[in-house]
Parts: structure tokens; C-alpha cells; sequence
């Protein structure tokens, strides 16, 4: 179907909830992406964070495609292997001791809410089921997540929200140890803030925050729905930054590009769901999970995670470089290939012009552009894309 016949159908027929690129997609291959007239797109958003193995991976139309065919559902009244297998990886290669699988990262997020008052109730009684999140944050959208989400503008026309949630500014540990009081059951953090700009916590500051959670027994929680899975080049990102949470959720890429979220926590929180008091008729489904197999086998049998490390440091160098030779670039930020830069102009009109030279980036609030490209990326891609950059930016400049 052609481009603009799709647009028209597609204002015709779908709720208009978002703002979309002028493009659509036909198919993909590798790092690239395809439109129905047969351009070709260089992917640094890769479903955002989402095809960590790219389009069209070997391994994962294999495995989706075997089970497709072997068994694709069955609901959680009966076991199944491959939910088990997953979350016995999922397991042996994290903090954790437990999975829930769920079916994005909204979900895998109101498991941990849940999880964590349901835990508090239990051991402590009614009324310690306070939630401290930060500002800045993302955490999802339904409910129980854009009251979580620190941003007005997903809470606004949805009120009443939740109670019981309080919002800090991140990386600040006065502000938060403030706002920890005897009501309060968790906190809940993104490692590195993926929507709220590319913001790093601070290794000092996470480490103040575990001490503080230790000491008054509140779950340290960490979303890792984007930052999980090899994005920042370990498999996961608490791992860079010196502290072990409680509870921890995935979803984005951990099915490399199949719905599928996770909950993951130690077996003492674990334990504070029992037969019934949570569940999901899909969640960690047969197929979703032979797929988040396939992507834990390729992540850690292969060489990408280390690939994706030496290709995030490459990144951060030449973006560091663009900022000293483009005034417009006021700051670098990232961690692997979760990258960032903030701007001195409108993030959209750069998205604009990179998808004009066939490269797809995407920006985040109004002066940062975020890319969270697969981890099989190349050097000359990542070159492509920074001599991109400069040229726009130099054009600015002039
Ligand atoms: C994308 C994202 C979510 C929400 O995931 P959905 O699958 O869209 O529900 C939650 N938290 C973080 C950190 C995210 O980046």
C-alpha cells in the first residue's frame, strides 16, 4: 500500500493518539528499514529500544516461527517450557530469584507496584503503601503508571490518579530521604531516565539510596524496561552502577521485538504473591517467551554485549566531539547505546532532516534527541550518523 494511502486510512480508521513520522514501514533487514516505495533508513531508534537484535534476526524468526508452529497459547491454568526456561535465565544471570511475565513495561511496572504494596501490607499492615517516584520519570501508562510517571502531561485529564505517591528530583538524596517516611513501602527509579531525556543516575547517589532502603526495609525498585537487555552493554544496567534493587522490571527489549514484559524480584518480596493475587490470560505466553529465549541465547552466547559496549563507547566519543565542534550541542549524555544529546534548538526539526537523509532518530521532550539503535550497530553506521549530524548542524550554524 502506498505511503500516503496508508496515512489517509490511518486518520480515517485509528484513535489519533500519536504524533507519527511521515514514513511508513514496510519491512526491515538488519539495522535498516524500508518504505513501501523501497527507501532505505538507517535505524537509531530500533522500535524504540526495542529491536536489540535488529530486523529480521536469524535466531529469532527461527525460534518464533518454531513455536508458532508447536504451540502459540495456552493461559497460565498449565505450565509451559518456555515461560520456565526464560525465567530460569532471566534468573541465573540477575539479583533475582522470581519472574512474573507480563506483556509490556505499563504491566511489568503495575506488577512491582503491586508486588511492593502487597509485600509492605503484609509484614507491616494497612497504611505503609506509599510510592516515591522521581520526577522526570516514565514508568507507563496506564492507572497506576502515569500517577508513577513524575510528568504532568500524562497525568493531565485522568485525575483522580492513585494515592499515595510522591515525586523527588532525581539524583537528589536530601530530597528523597525527605520524602521516605513510615508510610512509605518502595521507591521506584529508571537507572537511566529513557523519556525523561537520557539522564544517568549517579553511582554515589544509588548507592545512598540502597543504604537508605536497606536501613528502613522500603523496596528499591528499578525500571529497566529501557535500559534492560544489553542496552547499556551488560545485560542489565544496575549492574554498571554498583547496586542490586529488590524488585526489577523488563519488557522493550527483551523479546526483541514480541510483546513481552517481566517483573523480577528477590524471594523474600517474591513471596508476597500467592495463587491468585496477581495474574495476566497472555503473560509469558509460549511464543513471547521462546522469542525472549532466543534473544537471552544471542545476548549472552554471543559476542553482543561486548560488541554493544566498545559501540556505545564510540558513540559517546564522537558525540562528545560533535559538541565541541557545534555550538548548538549543550550536553552528551548516555550510558552504552542509550545516548542522548540536549540542544540548543528544536529536537524535531534534526528528526526531521535525518529522516530526509534516510536515517531515523528520534527525539525526546523538546531540545533532546535519544538514540537507542540495535545493539548490532557498526562503527561506519554510527559515523554515518554523526557526519549527519554535522552537516545539519552546520547548515544551522550558517
Ligand atoms: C517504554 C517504557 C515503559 C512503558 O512500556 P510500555 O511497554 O510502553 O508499557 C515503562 N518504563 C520505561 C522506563 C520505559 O522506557
Amino acid at each position: 500500500m502506498p505511503t500516503e494511502e496508508l496515512k489517509q486510512d490511518a486518520a480515517r480508521y485509528l484513535m489519533q493518539t500519536y504524533t507519527r513520522q511521515p514514513l511508513a514501514i514496510a519491512r526491515g533487514r538488519g539495522t535498516k528499514v524500508y518504505d513501501f516505495e523501497g527507501r532505505e533508513y538507517l535505524d537509531f531508534v530500533g522500535g524504540i529500544a526495542v529491536n536489540i537484535l535488529g530486523h529480521g534476526h536469524p535466531d529469532l524468526i527461527q525460534a518464533i516461527q518454531r513455536q508458532a508452529a508447536q504451540l502459540i497459547h495456552t493461559s497460565n491454568l498449565y505450565y509451559t517450557e518456555p515461560q520456565v526456561k526464560l525465567a530460569q535465565v532471566l534468573v541465573d544471570h540477575s539479583f533475582a530469584d522470581k519472574v512474573f511475565f507480563c506483556n509490556s513495561g505499563a504491566e511489568a511496572n503495575e506488577a512491582a507496584i503491586k508486588l511492593a504494596r502487597r509485600y509492605s501490607h503484609d509484614k507491616y499492615g494497612a497504611g505503609r503503601h506509599e510510592i516515591v517516584t522521581m520526577k522526570n520519570s516514565f514508568h507507563g501508562r496506564t492507572m497506576a503508571t502515569i500517577t508513577a510517571t513524575g510528568q504532568e502531561k500524562v497525568q493531565k485529564g485522568y485525575e483522580p490518579l492513585l494515592p499515595g505517591f510522591h515525586y523527588v528530583a532525581f539524583n537528589n538524596v536530601e530530597e528523597l530521604e525527605q520524602a521516605v517516611t513510615d508510610k512509605t513501602a518502595a521507591i521506584l527509579l529508571e537507572p537511566i531516565q529513557g523519556e525523561g531525556g537520557v539522564h544517568v543516575a549517579d553511582r554515589e547517589y544509588l548507592k545512598q539510596v540502597r543504604a537508605l532502603c536497606t536501613k528502613k526495609d522500603v523496596l528499591l525498585m528499578f525500571d529497566e524496561v529501557q535500559t534492560g537487555m544489553g542496552r547499556t552493554g551488560t545485560l542489565f544496567a544496575y549492574e554498571q552502577l554498583g547496586v542490586q534493587p529488590d524488585i526489577m522490571t523488563l519488557a522493550k527489549g527483551l523479546g526483541g521485538g514480541m510483546p513481552i514484559g517481566a517483573c523480577l524480584a528477590i524471594d523474600s518480596v517474591a513471596q508476597a504473591f500467592s495463587p491468585g493475587s496477581h495474574a495476566s490470560t497472555f503473560g509469558g505466553n509460549p511464543l513471547a517467551c521462546a522469542a525472549g529465549l532466543a534473544v537471552c541465547r544471542v545476548l549472552l552466547e554471543g559476542q553482543v554485549l561486548d560488541h554493544a559496549r566498545r559501540m556505545g563507547e564510540h558513540f559517546a566519543k564522537g558525540l562528545s566531539d560533535c559538541q565541541e565542534r557545534h555550538r548548538v550541542v549543550r550536553e552528551v549524555r548516555g550510558l552504552g547505546l542509550l545516548q542522548g544529546i540536549e540542544l540548543d534548538m528544536e529536537g524535531k526539526v534534526v528528526v526531521a532532516e535525518c529522516l530526509a537523509r534516510g536515517i531515523l532518530i528520534n527525539g525526546t521532550g523538546e531540545h533532546v534527541l535519544r538514540f537507542v539503535p540495535p545493539l548490532i550497530i557498526t562503527e561506519i553506521e554510527i559515523d554515518r550518523l554523526l557526519d549527519t549530524l554535522a552537516q545539519i548542524f552546520s547548515k544551522q550554524a550558517a
